[in-house]
Formats: C-alpha cells, structure tokens, sequence
C-alpha cells in the first residue's frame, strides 16, 4: 500500500516535473514574446494527464482536444498543438488569446478547430476547461431525432437534455470565430453542446472537472442506447438544484439553446477527485512507470 502511494506520488511528480519544464521555458519566451506568466505547473499537468484519460476512456480518438483557461490570465487559454492527444505532454501546450492566435508557436500548429475553445472562454467567464470530442456513444444523439438526456446520476449536470448545433448539412469542423460563435450561441448557459454529424463539446470550472464530465457523459450515453436496445421507454432524471436549477425545453435543432442544464458551476460532483487519483493510478500501470 504504502509503496504504491509512494510510486504514484512520484508518476505525479514525473507529471508535474514536466509541467515544470514547460513553465521554465515559457517564462524564457514570455519575456520575448509577451507571454503570460508561466501557469501553475499543476493545471499543465492536468492537461497532460486529461488528454490520455480522455483517449483511455474511450471520449476522445486521434482528433479531440482539450483546453484550460490561463490561471493568470483570463483571455488566453492553453491547448496542445495539433497532435493526437493521446501523445500529449507537457512541451507540446501552446498559449493562445481569445482570437485563437498563438502567442508563441515555436513552429507549432495548432488545431484547426481552436476557434471553438476561445469563444467558448470568450463568451463564458465561469469556463475553465473545454473538451471538444467526437465521442461514438454520443454522436447519435448528435445525429437523430433522440434527444441526450440524463438517465443516470453522475450526468444529471446536462440538464433536461443537451442542445444540438447545426454548422452545414455535412456535420463539417468549426474552423472560424464566426462558427464559433454561432456554437456558443446555442451551448447558451448550458455544460453541454451536441454538434449534429460531428461530436460534442463539454465544459467546467476546471479541467478535472471537465474531464469528469466527458467520462460520465459517455457512459449515460451508453446506458441511454442500452436502455433503448432493450426496447425500453427511458425514464429521464430531473437535474436539481446542484446542476444549476435551470432546466427548460428540449433544445433541439440547428436553433436550439433553449436547454439549459448545468452551468459550469453546477455539476454536484462530490468525487471527482476520488476519480481522478485513480485515473492517474490506472495512467501509471498502462505507462509501465
Ligand atoms: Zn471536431
């Protein structure tokens, strides 16, 4: 027991001795390129390990990202380059503003879909982490006529059910601020947005939280097809005043944003962090460290 507490405190450390190297460089560039001040090592490390939970449990594949708000630094935010995420680390995170330019590239790319993180951060003060995925649980939710609602506690911070977003006839990328915009639009005070023929965009007041949020929104979407393969009628769950008291109407449609569940704040998650420790034990053992 106690060597491996002491082993996953030094996977931790090798997490976060990275996220270290990451800020000593980037006060280095900050000075050059009008960086911010290097973020807390922690929220990097975060990043890092959010991106390979999210690939592990199965709500992300080669093409989904996730971001976190600057601690320092409201109106920027950090998002890896354009690589798969399950690659992640910690060198890999870029700075960006709330127009989605790269404050220091260093020959980086970054995603081509990053126009949806800025707005969302542009739009939503309480945001703190944003994960756009192309979950397959969840895109035919995205992609129907059935509506994503709750039908299992962890996931009752959707609300009464999850708007849909519309960009084009052809479920295409969100690759401009005007897109953007349109999406956030609907996302309206909501934790989440289904994009039709695309995927899904989740947000919260940390990156833990968000990521947490993807995993057990996943697995009400499993539950949700399980229930009507059995050829059962659902019986939805009311949000309550945790999720953030704001339930409406159904939401669907290219219009949408009438739903209105769990803002970022809500969520009534007591144990994430529970979740969490135990995800980095799981991220350790698949590593071999
Ligand atoms: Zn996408």
């Amino acid at each position: 027991m106690m060597s491996s507490m002491v082993t996953r405190r030094g996977f931790v450390g090798s997490l976060v001795a990275g996220a270290v190297l990451y800020a000593t460089r980037t006060q280095g560039a900050a000075s050059r390129q009008g960086a911010s001040p290097a973020p807390d090592p922690n929220v990097i490390a975060d990043l890092v390990a959010g991106n390979h939970i999210l690939v592990r449990k199965g709500v992300m594949q080669i093409n989904g990202h996730l971001s976190a708000r600057h601690p320092s630094n409201p109106d920027r935010f950090l998002l890896s380059r354009a690589i798969a995420p399950e690659i992640v680390q910690a060198g890999d995170i870029m700075e960006f503003d709330l127009d989605s330019n790269a404050i220091d590239a260093r020959g980086r790319a970054g995603y081509s879909e990053r126009f949806i993180h800025s707005e969302i951060y542009r739009a939503r003060p309480d945001v703190m982490g944003v994960v756009h995925a192309h979950t397959p649980s969840i895109l035919p939710f995205a992609t129907s006529d059935i509506p994503l609602r709750p039908v299992y506690q962890q996931a009752t911070f959707i609300g009464e059910s999850v708007p849909v977003y519309k960009n084009g006839e052809s479920g295409e990328i969100v690759s401009n601020a005007e897109q953007a915009r349109e999406l956030v639009r609907v996302l309206g005070g909501a934790a989440v947005v289904l994009m039709h023929g695309h995927g899904e965009v989740v947000v919260g007041p940390s990156v833990r939280t968000v990521v947490s949020r993807c995993v057990e929104l996943e697995l009400n979407a499993r539950i949700l097809q399980n229930i009507l393969a059995m050829g059962g009628k659902p019986q939805y769950l009311r949000p309550t005043a945790n999720d953030g008291g704001r339930g409406g109407g159904r939401g669907r449609g290219a219009g949408g944003g009438g739903t209105q569940g769990g803002g970022a704040q809500g969520g009534g998650r007591g144990g994430f962090d529970r979740d969490w420790e135990a995800w980095l034990l799981e991220e350790k053992r698949l590593m071999g460290r």
